[in-house]
């Protein structure tokens, strides 16, 4: 794949970009080596100062990021803006909070004496540079929530980003160095996914965090389990989206349209099958497939667009193959299943709902990258759980509910990273971000984020 940005709303390739050689790499793993030795012994109100330095820098420059973002990979611009804030955000909070963190433990003083020491600690201590492989569906939030904690921690960051978001790339490894961060804490590097091998087995690097597909969370898990080096997986999901009784329907039905189609429908925590109970199923259906069809698909720098296209002519060409082989076998397309009409350029799909579906059918089990929504009907709790847990992943879980007996079995059974009740999934910098089976392990943000890339050092005096 070269490295490139290629306008998803227009398909023009607007800039081509070498990728490093060699000896480029090698200086990047020397300069990063050699700013863990300095970066790991700094104090957390310096770390802390350089991290705020780069928000403000970051909350400066909103709108110029946010455009760049758009261009790269089609999102609409009010939601690019939306990330860079958020991102801000994210970046103070581990500014404020990573100290507290990282504190130091002190075990129970019955398990110390039982140890045979005087005095037993442990010490949350950094571990070096880390290998971040990052996907081009959030280009700036991926990377920060990767790096915010890294630095804060003493570690240092080295960037593999997709290959089709170069320009935000090359911002991040930008806006560090501008925000005062000595040369070789977070770097950039301009390589394809062939070259991150060599650099996840060079014995320079310490760990390796990676969001994106299932092969490709494979592939640097392997690597990096024959290195023994620790990584962070973040992969895909379907998360369901259930619908019983007593819920407030019209709110359910108006936050589907958002869960499904954010960032147009490319996202890994977006609800994809929406499992409704019987009694509520027409309503539901009738209002979220209105609401489906009304989205305003268009350019994505345009200001009231809310769907732009997908990422690439060939994530367009994944989607709809899901989308014809459901159909094929007996799936009711209840708006959408085409590209809009209108858009000669540009890789647009129009946001779709599908029912009857069965599990004969792909999209069942598969991840659907794009603005597709897949409805069930469930007779009951049971059958609603069972469903909910039918697939490989386990990423996150929204169910809609007023009865506190219903929300106790969710919270207790569904298999996800995470449970939302009466809302939509979205990842904040303080409550802790990751997936179960094949949606990937370890965690993100929060106290659980940062800690994932230390050495929990365990001090013992006699
Ligand atoms: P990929 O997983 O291929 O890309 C994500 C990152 O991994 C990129 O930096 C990519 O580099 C790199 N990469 C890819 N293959 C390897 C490999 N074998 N070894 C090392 N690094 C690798 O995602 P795609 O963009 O191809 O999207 C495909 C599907 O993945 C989507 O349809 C969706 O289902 C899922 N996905 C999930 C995401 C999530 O947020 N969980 C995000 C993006 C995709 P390069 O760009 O150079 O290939």
């Amino acid at each position: 794949m070269p490295i490139a940005t290629v306008n998803p709303s227009t398909g023009e390739t607007v800039r081509t970009f070498d990728a490093f050689d060699t000896d480029r790499i090698e200086e990047c793993l020397a300069t990063a080596a050699d700013a863990y030795r300095s970066h790991r012994l700094t104090e957390f109100t310096t770390r802390s100062r350089l991290l705020h330095s780069a928000a403000d820098l970051l909350e400066s420059e909103v709108e110029d990021v946010a455009r760049t973002m758009t261009t790269e990979m089609g999102k609409p611009i009010n939601a690019a803006r939306a990330e860079a804030k958020k991102c801000v955000k994210a970046m103070r909070w581990y500014a404020d909070h990573a100290a507290e963190a990282l504190a130091d433990e002190h075990p129970a003083a019955a398990d110390v004496k039982d140890s045979g020491a005087a005095r037993a600690i442990v010490r949350y201590r950094p571990i070096g540079p880390i290998l971040a492989v990052m996907p081009w569906n959030f280009p700036l939030w991926q990377v920060v929530r990767f790096a915010a904690p890294a630095l804060m921690a003493g570690n240092v960051g080295l960037l593999k980003h997709a290959s089709n978001v170069p320009q935000t790339a090359l911002y991040l490894d930008d806006l560090f160095r501008r925000a005062g961060y000595p040369r070789g804490c977070f770097q950039t590097l301009l390589i394809g996914s062939g070259a991150v091998e060599s650099v996840l087995r060079d014995r320079r690097v310490a760990a390796a965090t990676l969001t994106g597909s299932e092969p490709a969370g494979r592939s640097v898990a392997s690597i990096a389990g024959d290195e023994i080096k620790k990584t962070v997986l973040e992969l895909g999901g379907s998360d369901p989206y259930i619908v019983m009784p007593s819920a407030d329907v019209v709110r359910a039905a108006e936050v589907a349209v958002t869960a499904r189609t954010q960032n147009n429908g490319q996202s890994c925590i977006a609800a994809k099958r929406f499992l409704v109970h019987d009694e509520v199923y027409d309503e539901f259906a009738e209002r979220f497939t209105a609401g489906m069809a009304a989205l305003v698909v268009g350019d994505p720098q345009q200001e009231g667009t809310q769907v732009g296209p997908l990422v690439s002519e060939q994530g367009r060409a994944d989607l709809e193959e899901l989308v014809e082989d459901a159909v094929r076998l007996g799936a009711r397309t209840l708006c959408g299943g085409k590209r809009p009409e209108g858009f000669e350029r540009g890789w647009y799909y129009e946001p779709t709902v599908l029912a009857s579906i069965t599990g004969r059918m792909r999209i069942d089990q598969e991840e659907t990258f794009g603005p597709v929504a897949t409805l069930y009907r469930v007779g009951d709790l049971e059958e609603a759980i069972d469903l909910a847990n039918s697939t490989p992943f386990g990423l996150s879980s929204n169910a809609w509910t007023r009865d506190e007996v219903e929300v106790e079995r969710f919270e207790r059974d569904l298999e996800a990273g995470g449970v939302f009740i009466n809302g939509m999934t979205a990842s904040h910098p303080g409550l802790p971000f990751g997936g179960a089976k094949r949606s990937g392990y370890g965690r993100e943000l929060a106290g659980h984020g940062i800690r994932e890339f230390c050495n929990p050092t365990t001090v013992w005096h006699s």
